[in-house]
């Protein structure tokens, strides 16, 4: 008979039950566990909560008879049902979990970790698991680690990590060379948004209908709510982001065909009415495990091959896809446990009470307040707010990394431990001391007044250090570079921007104004 398969909430894809492959036996009955405990622990985004749950219990629908669907507190008595009904002391199988707690979860039920796995079933609940090779991702462990460990201990930068996933995957290549002869296009998705627009003129995103299983989805998130059980931050408006298979073909479908030309020009531009611009909205189905990273890809370079998407917006698309995403993916293992823990800058202070409840309205600074209100009201924005408003604020601030990780994870309908520790910790607080980037990421006003039409309402200057029209971020980037000033000049990318600092004749007031301010939401 074939064994169980367990899914996870972030395996819903077909490809996670394809029996081919190393994947699970062919017809194997299916568990799934909605464990109340996952949702007590953190205090989610409510859009975050309603979508996992949603697309949970539609993949429970679809897959009817085959499926045991538990609601319980923990995974631990999710499985003891389960099983209980599907036939005791069975070994089952598992695809590689996305978090390092899953895993040493499933490893502990017993088994030797592998897909081969003949071991004694455990003591808790007669469970005996096989975990099998991770899907949902274009490059397998193997492999990474034997990118990783060629060339001995060089450095793991994404750009070498992305040519030889075209390479290997003969993504967006014509023979040996890269379409179009270069690697990299970035260097023409870096403009401005349109001057004088308040939005792109491109279509907009697909959006879903709700329907029967959200309802249910938001009584039982009610009623939680209300019994004082469980609670969650953000609002929980209509449902934006796919929660099935089908849904998530449509929003790709979309994407491809209507709004990839857009995607590269201005993927790094900010506008205050327009917050999803050309951006894919596909970070959530991607995570769910409802598309294949190798379909969207596939379909993108598709389009190019046909002449209906131009190479930068397509190769820029890849090189997310493809390129952060998989190295992220990767990093999240090979980095560690510990790589949770990385604070190089000893930041220390917690989280300030107005950004833990994202409320945008105690805040003056246009950009921060908007952003934070695009999170309250989605749990989502793009990649550049993340990292040059929401991130920077954090890392000009000092607040303590590991908390910062947390605060993304919960807020964000795509947060994952996975995709949070690499970028939060590396990218965005630079943590990690520059095992992932060359530099920290931060700016000045400048730069986002440059890349959005934010400032233009905004109550202070952009270009103002020091008084009362002081942008936050402009002061907050010369106080970070002060206080770092010693690692910051011993960095060459780094030392120029820190030679700027002592022609700051400003420079005591604008510190004594910033430490006069520690306290008040900017
Ligand atoms: P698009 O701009 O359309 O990009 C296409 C796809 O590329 C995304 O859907 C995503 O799957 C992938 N991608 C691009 N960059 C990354 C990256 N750095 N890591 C992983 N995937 C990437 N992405 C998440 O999926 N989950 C997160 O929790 C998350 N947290 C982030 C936190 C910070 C501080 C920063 C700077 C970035 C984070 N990202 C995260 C990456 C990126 O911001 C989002 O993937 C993207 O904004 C999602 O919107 P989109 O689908 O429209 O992306």
């Amino acid at each position: 008979a074939p064994r169980p398969h367990w899914l996870f909430g972030d395996q819903l894809g077909p490809h996670f039950l394809d029996p081919r492959h190393g994947g699970p036996d062919a017809q194997a009955p299916v568990v799934m566990v909605e464990a109340r405990s996952v949702l007590r622990r953190r205090r989610f985004h409510r859009a975050k909560a309603h979508l996992v749950l949603s697309a949970m219990r539609h993949r429970a629908a679809e897959l009817g008879d085959r499926v045991t669907y538990v609601k319980a507190e923990t995974y631990a008595e999710g499985l003891e049902q389960a099983l209980g009904r599907a036939g005791r002391g069975r070994r089952m199988t598992v695809c590689h979990p996305t978090s390092r707690a899953a895993l040493d979860f499933v490893r502990a039920l017993g088994g030797d970790g592998n897909a081969n796995g003949n071991g004694n079933a455990s003591a808790r609940g007669d469970v005996g698991v096989d975990v099998l090779p991770a899907r949902g991702f274009l490059v397998s462990h193997d492999d990474f680690a034997g990118w990783a460990g060629r060339g001995g201990g060089r450095s793991l930068r994404l750009e070498g990590f992305y040519r030889w996933v075209r390479e290997r995957h003969g993504l967006l290549m014509d023979g040996g060379e890269p379409a179009g002869g270069r690697w990299n296009l970035d260097h023409d998705n870096r403009e401005p948004p349109p001057r004088g627009r308040d939005t792109l003129d491109v279509e907009g995103p697909w959006q879903p209908h709700e329907d029967a299983v959200d309802d249910e989805v938001r009584r039982d998130l009610d009623r939680w709510e209300r019994a004082g059980d469980i609670a969650f931050v953000g609002r929980d408006g209509p449902r934006r982001f796919p929660a099935t298979r089908r849904e998530a073909l449509s929003a790709l479908r979309r994407f491809v065909t209507h709004r990839l030309p857009d995607f590269g020009r201005y993927e790094d531009a900010m506008l205050a009415a327009d917050p999803v611009m050309s951006h894919s909205l596909l970070s959530a189905p991607l995570n769910l495990g409802l598309l294949d990273p190798a379909e969207c890809v596939e379909r993108a370079e598709h389009a190019y091959r046909a002449g209906d998407a131009p190479l930068n917006s397509v190769e820029g698309f890849v090189r997310q896809i493809a390129g952060w995403r998989e190295y992220v993916w990767h990093l999240y293992w090979h980095f560690g446990e510990d790589y949770r823990h990385r604070n190089v800058l000893r930041h220390t202070a917690p989280l300030p009470e107005w950004f833990l409840e994202l409320d945008a309205d105690a805040v003056t600074a246009n950009c921060l307040s908007t952003v934070l209100a695009q999170v309250r009201d989605t749990g989502w924005t793009h990649h550049i707010p993340r990292l040059m408003v929401l991130g920077s604020r954090a890392l000009q601030d000092g607040w303590d990394p590991a908390a910062v990780t947390d605060w993304f994870h919960r807020c964000f309908v795509d947060g994952y431990d996975w995709v949070m520790l690499p970028n939060v910790v590396g990218m965005s607080q630079y943590a990690d001391g520059g095992l992932m980037t060359t530099k920290p990421y931060t700016s000045g006003g400048a730069y986002l007044h440059r890349m959005s039409d934010l400032c233009g309402a905004c109550a202070y200057r952009p270009t103002d250090r020091t008084g009362e029209h002081a942008c936050p971020y402009t002061a907050g980037y010369w106080s970070f570079l002060h206080r770092h000033r010693t690692r910051l000049a011993a960095n060459p990318r780094t030392a120029r921007a820190v030679h700027g600092l002592d022609r700051l004749t400003d420079l005591p007031a604008l510190l004594d104004e910033a430490a006069s301010r520690a306290n008040t939401p900017p």
